[in-house]
C-alpha cells in the first residue's frame, strides 16, 4: 500500500450521485462533485478540485452514465482517477438489516445480500447498489466497500430495539429498529469525546443530527443504547420533509377515508410532511426568514419541530442517567443557534445551559456552547461522514 492512499467515497440517491476523493490520513478533500437530475436531458455536474470548479450540462442516463460523468471532469480537472493512489471506493448503503453490522468488502454474494434488503429501504438501497454496481464495472480492479448507515445501531439493547408488536410477524418480516445516520452519530460521539479529552468508554452523550433528514441518539461509553430511527428513517424527529412519529392508526385512516393507496400515504409522509408539510418549506433558513416577517404556519412548523426534538432530549437523559454532553450536529444542528438554544431552554434545573455569546458563533470546529461550570457540555460538532466512510474503507482494505 502506498504512503498516501486515497479513498473515493460516494453517496448515491435517487437522481444524484455525491461524490468526494478523501486522504484517510489527514481528512484532506482532494476534489468534490456532485452529478445531479441523473436520468434526464438536462443533468448537471459540478467538481471541485484544488480551488478550481469544472462543470458540465447534458443528458445522464442513470448511475454508470454519471460516474462517467464524473471521471471525465476528474480528468479535466488534470486527474486520472486510475493514476492515483486510489486503495478502496466507500459506498453509503443506507440499510444493513440484521445481516450487516460492520462495513463490507462488495463481492457479488454481498451485492446480492443488499438487495435482498431492499424491500426494507426501497428509497434508498436500490439506488446506493445502482452506484456499486457501476463502479465495479468502471473501476474492477479497486476494492469497494459498503458502509452502513444502520451499523453503528445493530447491538441496540433489545428494549430500545424492539416495536411491540406479534412477535410472530415481526420475526419473520424482520421488523425492529435499526436507526440510521449511524456513521455520523458514531463519528460525532468519538469526536465530541475528543473534544472532552475522555475516553470514549467514559462518556455519556444525547447526539442531535439534525440535517433535512434528523435523528437523536443516546450514546453510553461509546455505544448506542437508544435512536429515534426505527425500521425505516421515517421514525423519530421532525424532519425535512418527513413526518417523524405519528399515530399508525393514521396510515390505516387515511387508506380508509382518503381513498389514499399504500404508495400515496408512503410518499406523503416521506416526502410531503415534516417542515415542509407543515410549512411548504423544508429548508430552516427559508423558515427562519419566514417566522421573521410573522409567518403563522412557519411558526407552528418550527414549534411542533422544537417540540418533538426537546421530548427527544428529555427521553434519553432518563435512557442515561447521566449525561456527559448533548452534542449539535449536521446542516440545521451545526449552523441554526435558535434551534439549539430553544431545544435547550429551560433546563438549567437539570444542569443544561447555553451560553448565547458562545451559541452565535460561527465555525467549522467542535465548540462548546454551554458555561464552563455548567454540569452538562453542550456541544457543536461538524459531522464528516465522507471521511469517516474513507476511514472505515481503508482499515477493512487494509485488515484485507
Ligand atoms: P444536511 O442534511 O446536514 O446537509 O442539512 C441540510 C439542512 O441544513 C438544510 O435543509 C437547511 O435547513 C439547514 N441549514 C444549512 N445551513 C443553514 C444555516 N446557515 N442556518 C440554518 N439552517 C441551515
Amino acid at each position: 500500500m502506498t504512503d498516501r492512499p486515497v479513498v473515493l467515497v460516494l453517496n448515491a440517491g435517487s437522481s444524484s450521485l455525491k461524490y468526494q476523493l478523501v486522504e484517510p490520513g489527514s481528512g484532506e478533500r482532494i476534489a468534490t462533485g456532485i452529478v445531479e437530475r441523473i436520468g434526464s436531458d438536462d443533468a448537471s455536474a459540478r467538481h471541485e478540485q484544488a480551488g478550481e470548479t469544472v462543470e458540465s450540462h447534458g443528458a445522464v442516463a442513470d448511475h454508470k452514465d454519471a460516474l462517467h460523468t464524473a471521471l471525465d471532469l476528474f480528468a479535466q480537472a488534470g486527474t486520472d482517477l486510475r493514476s492515483t493512489d486510489l486503495v478502496a471506493v466507500g459506498h453509503r448503503v443506507v440499510h444493513g438489516g440484521r445481516r450487516f453490522s460492520e462495513p463490507v468488502v462488495l463481492d457479488d454474494e454481498a451485492v446480492a445480500a443488499i438487495d435482498d434488503l431492499s424491500s426494507l429501504a426501497p428509497l434508498h438501497n436500490p439506488v446506493n447498489l445502482a452506484g456499486v454496481r457501476a463502479m465495479r464495472e468502471i473501476l474492477p480492479e479497486v476494492p469497494q466497500v459498503a458502509v452502513f448507515d444502520t451499523a453503528f445501531f445493530h447491538d441496540l439493547p433489545a428494549h430500545a430495539a424492539t416495536y411491540a408488536i406479534d412477535d410472530e410477524i415481526a420475526r419473520r418480516y424482520d421488523i425492529r429498529r435499526y436507526g440510521f445516520h449511524g456513521t455520523s452519530h458514531e463519528f460525532v460521539s468519538a469526536a465530541a469525546a475528543d473534544f472532552l479529552g475522555r475516553p470514549a468508554s467514559e462518556v455519556n452523550l444525547v447526539v442531535l443530527h439534525l440535517g433535512n433528514g434528523a435523528s437523536a441518539s443516546a450514546v453510553r461509553g461509546g455505544r448506542a443504547v437508544d435512536t429515534s430511527m426505527g425500521l425505516t428513517p421515517l421514525e423519530g424527529l421532525v424532519m425535512g420533509t418527513r413526518s417523524g412519529d405519528l399515530d399508525p392508526a393514521i396510515v390505516a385512516y387515511l387508506e380508509r377515508v382518503a381513498d389514499m393507496d399504500v404508495d400515496a400515504v408512503d410518499t406523503m409522509l416521506n416526502k410531503n410532511a415534516g417542515l415542509k408539510g407543515l410549512c411548504g418549506e423544508n429548508d430552516f433558513r427559508t423558515i427562519t426568514a419566514w417566522i421573521e416577517e410573522g409567518d403563522e404556519r412557519a411558526r407552528l412548523a418550527y414549534d411542533v419541530y422544537i417540540h418533538r426534538l426537546r421530548r427527544y432530549i428529555g427521553a434519553y437523559m432518563v435512557d442515561l442517567g447521566r449525561v456527559d454532553a448533548i452534542v449539535f450536529t449536521a446542516g440545521v444542528g451545526e449552523n441554526a443557534a435558535t434551534v439549539r438554544a430553544d431545544a435547550l431552554a429551560g433546563l438549567e434545573g437539570f444542569g443544561i445551559r447555553v451560553d448565547p455569546d458562545a451559541n452565535a458563533i460561527r465555525s467549522h470546529d467542535a465548540r462548546r456552547i454551554s458555561p464552563d461550570d455548567a454540569p452538562v457540555a453542550v456541544l457543536v460538532v461538524p459531522t464528516d461522514e465522507e471521511l469517516a466512510i474513507a476511514r472505515k474503507a481503508l482499515e477493512l482494505v487494509r485488515a484485507g
